[in-house]
């Protein structure tokens, strides 16, 4: 099938263009380079420099290549920064979100996987989290997503032939198993690449932010999944799209780690002690967060293969140790 993956330059986007190729599709990528790397597309896939927000050009290069579906990773992912500059979040991830929907529809293309994010759910009743839970988020980047979600619904209703599935992220980690592939950012906020970036005296002393939270050890608690499970589950969605519909799917492990325990595991891959600091809790966290992920299980058979968080950390550390500079090298 030919693909248009937006943001194919990006940590995840990468990691799914290349399963796109063994599986035996044609990717075709498009990213602004904002905070992607052009680098991390592979030779001979057609590359396109453009924002989402270009919609006359978007349509273009779809009807030239004729996409047949759409996989849209393109997106800022920072909570943080949402809840500093909301502005734009909702520019970038709702706004451009609408942009490639317009082209999608003039190109008529109608076929489209979705990353959203577990931030839709904000603070959840219970855990684990399914997906029917009450969406109800925390921060501009949750709501960001959360809109789009909802735009989707209205589409998939007001077009009969609309097939959209909607992929709830929980916190995506790990690298390619080979190193070949990873994760740089500037700023890098996330917390597996920050730790390791320590761990390579790349990064300044860390801090946990909050360890006053109502959990077991006092820090917030997240379900990490490999990127290569979550992009293998792009792949099984996209094939089960449905006409008329958005479908939600949970992706993470189904069991949560706290900032504590990640930097546990992280000290035993990297053989050494980290120094970090508790510090403030960072606005718009969450305590708990941790997926239920037996819909998309049963409905297309899909299951995570990295189920521990050693496993996952050495796969980024991989990447780290091969790349300290990330793709500047
Ligand atoms: N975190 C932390 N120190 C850091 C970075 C992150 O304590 O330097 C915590 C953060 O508060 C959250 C968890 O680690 O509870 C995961 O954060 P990350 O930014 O990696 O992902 P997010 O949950 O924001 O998607």
């Amino acid at each position: 099938m030919s693909v248009l993956v937006a943001g194919g330059a990006g940590y995840i986007g990468s990691h799914a263009v290349r399963q796109l190729i063994a599986a035996g599709h044609a990717p075709v990528v498009v990213d602004s380079l904002f905070r992607g790397h052009r680098q991390a597309v592979p030779d001979g896939v057609p590359f396109y420099q453009h924002d989402l927000t270009e919609t006359d050009a978007l349509a273009k290069l779809m009807r030239q290549h004729a996409i047949e579906c759409v996989i849209h990773f393109a997106a800022l992912t920072y909570v943080g920064e949402s809840v500093q500059q909301p502005l734009l979040y909702y520019a970038n991830n709702t706004a451009g979100s609408i942009s490639l929907l317009r082209a999608m529809q003039a190109a008529g293309i109608k076929r489209l996987v979705f990353s959203s994010t577990a931030a839709t759910y904000g603070e959840p009743d219970e855990t684990p989290i399914t997906e029917t839970c009450r969406q109800r988020p925390t921060n501009p980047y949750g709501w960001s997503k959360w809109m789009v979600e909802r735009v989707l619904q209205d589409q998939a209703a007001a077009d009969p032939e609309f097939a959209a599935v909607a992929l709830r992220y929980f916190n995506v980690a790990g690298c390619a198993a080979d190193g070949s592939l990873g994760e740089d950012h500037t700023p890098e906020t996330h917390l597996i690449p920050s730790i390791l970036l320590a761990a390579l005296g790349r990064e300044k002393k860390l801090t946990i932010f909050g360890d006053d939270y109502p959990t077991p050890d006092g820090t917030c608690v997240r379900d990490y999944i490999h990127v290569d499970d979550l992009c293998a589950a792009h792949l099984v969605a996209m094939e089960a799209l449905e006409p008329g519909r958005l479908e939600a799917y949970n992706l993470g492990i189904g069991r949560g780690y706290s900032v504590r325990e990640v930097f546990d595991a992280a000290e035993a891959v990297v053989g050494r002690k980290i120094p970090v600091d508790a510090g403030p809790r960072r606005p718009g966290d969450p305590a708990v967060l941790y997926a239920d992920s037996t819909k998309i299980q049963r409905a297309l058979g899909w299951s995570p293969r990295y189920t521990d968080i050693e496993s996952i950390i050495a796969t980024a550390w991989s990447w780290f140790q091969a790349h300290p500079n990330g793709y500047g090298n």
